[in-house]
């Protein structure tokens, strides 16, 4: 069973820590948040000597050294940092985005801080990284849900302002279909297509929305095509069950196929074997679409949550055996704001962060809320207007980015005001449901090329700069280096 293997897994995981400490660190995000620009960059600048004065044990001249070593589970993908690294720093351009699940190991050399610690330990610790879409998450509700709920829930999603539009195309072939005619493969495949384009919709730029199970009608992974991924919530299901051999019935069955062999394998080996995680949100993105986006990212929050704080169900609980007991929220891009605004986004987050919990059950995890950006593409100047200083971000625009009719070239810098956030956090929530459109924050989201890395008299070079990216290794590692 589930549960057993994963005590045997557990078993063989503890007696393997007592030999050589190893630390499961899971990096998870929805798609485009940051997952694999932030990997890079951790392990960039731990390979690299970076600055990171808030990582105390780095700072200290603790750590002596920090090499990647082969990865333990030979069955994952390993996460292509050696490319990414080049796009990054050779090419400036941003890595090949994260599309399914990953894996490398990073094994950290050091001198414990205490002797008593320096007596017992090997001074090494293994943290295997493992890098997922956040969209898998947003399943794990799917495991206590039968078709027909899940049905209702996407349908009643869809009829929401920011949706409507967005679905019609899928909502009403649907409605013209009679679900109980005899089932169809051309007519499912159909089906499964209208709804995932209409998914696909809705994480455009322009909408940014978030909560959009089931996880892999947007990031299949290498399932691709099978019929466990080929089916979609079908509309005012009928009393009764599905009789057999009807389109109903097929949809039915494959989403029970999609829980059974996708969902639940994946909670099972891999999410429940995690010890820490971070969650990357990239809450200006939607705050830059507007209020439904940021309504839509607290929601996904309550949901992604709602998977480290396991313990209100017994389905769930069966399948979490260890327990990650560090989890560190991160709102990433923050290079895109001047550093004034650093905290103001990070206490932003943090209320969408309590919001969201206050909504989950279970055991607590500690938690943490951090504005970063894991690599820093912008500097900060100001200009006087009026006589008063005006914060500006600098950087080089990405080829084709539009500012003010000027279309840019990728290697051409410039200036822009970032846009403010409020001091408070309260009114931040309040602005955004005001009904007039000029009370509500506005962000100036330009994207910008990658950095040119910088070079010191002595000619050498620093590693990618960043924010805040050593105050995240000190709360996700810092106390297994003591
Ligand atoms: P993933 O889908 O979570 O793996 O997302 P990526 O790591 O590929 O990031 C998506 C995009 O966000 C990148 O292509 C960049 O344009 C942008 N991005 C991610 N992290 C940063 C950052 O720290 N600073 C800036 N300026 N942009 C970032």
């Amino acid at each position: 069973t589930d549960e057993a293997q994963i005590s045997f897994d557990n078993i063989v995981d503890r007696a393997g820590t007592m030999m050589r400490p190893t630390v499961r660190l899971g990096v998870t995000g929805l798609s485009r948040a940051g997952k694999t620009v932030f990997i890079t960059a951790l392990v960039h600048n731990l390979l690299h000597g970076g600055r990171l004065p808030m990582f105390k044990a780095y700072r200290s001249g603790r750590i002596s050294s920090a090499r990647l070593e082969p990865q333990p589970d030979d069955a994952v993908p390993r996460f292509q940092y050696e490319d990414h690294a080049e796009a990054l720093i050779k090419e400036r351009i941003w890595p090949q985005s994260t599309r399914a699940i990953s894996e490398m190991r990073l094994t950290i050399n050091y001198e414990s801080a205490s002797g008593w610690n320096r007596l017992f330990s090997a001074g090494k610790l293994s943290v295997d990284i493992i890098d997922y879409p956040g969209e898998w998450l947003l399943d794990l509700p799917l495991l206590e849900q039968d078709y027909r709920t899940f049905s209702e829930n996407a349908v009643r999603l869809a009829a929401s302002p920011a949706r409507a539009d967005l679905a019609e195309a899928w909502i009403s072939r649907s409605r013209a279909i009679d679900v109980k005619a005899a089932a169809d493969e051309t007519l499912a495949r159909e089906l499964s297509d209208l709804f995932s384009q209409y998914l696909k919709a809705c994480k455009s730029d322009e909408r940014a929305l978030s909560t959009l199970p089931p996880g892999r009608l947007l990031m299949p992974g290498d399932l691709e095509g099978s019929p466990a991924l080929t089916f979609a919530p079908l509309p005012d299901l009928p009393v009764g069950s599905a009789p057999a051999g009807s389109l109903w019935h097929m949809m039915e069955h494959r989403y029970e196929a999609y829980k059974r062999i996708v969902v639940r394998p994946f909670f099972r080996d891999h999410f429940a074997r995690l010890d820490r995680q971070i969650l990357l949100i990239d809450a200006l993105q939607a705050m830059n679409a507007g209020p439904e986006a940021v309504q839509d990212l607290e929601r996904a929050l309550t949901d992604i949550l709602a998977c480290f704080r396991h313990g209100s169900s017994n389905i769930l609980t069966s399948l979490f055996t260890r327990r990650i007991d560090r989890l560190l929220v991160g709102a990433t891009k923050a290079d895109h704001l001047h550093h004034e605004s650093h905290d103001r986004l990070q206490n932003i987050a943090g209320r969408l962060v309590d919001r969201a919990l206050a909504r989950t059950q279970g055991a607590r995890v500690t938690t943490e809320v951090l504005a970063l950006a894991a690599v820093r593409a912008t500097r900060e100047a100001s200009v006087k207007e009026a006589g008063e200083n005006l914060p500006l971000i600098v950087g080089a625009p990405l080829k084709g980015e539009k500012i003010a009719g000027e279309t840019f070239d990728g290697n051409t810098k410039t200036g822009i005001f970032p846009g403010d956030l409020p001091e408070d956090p309260e009114s931040f929530f309040q602005a955004l449901e005001s009904k007039d459109d000029a009370d509500r924050p506005h962000i100036n989201f330009v994207r910008f090329r990658p950095p040119k890395l910088e070079t010191t008299a002595e000619g050498l070079t620093l590693s990618l700069p960043h924010i805040r990216l050593d105050r995240a290794l000190e709360f996700l590692l810092g106390d297994l280096l003591a």
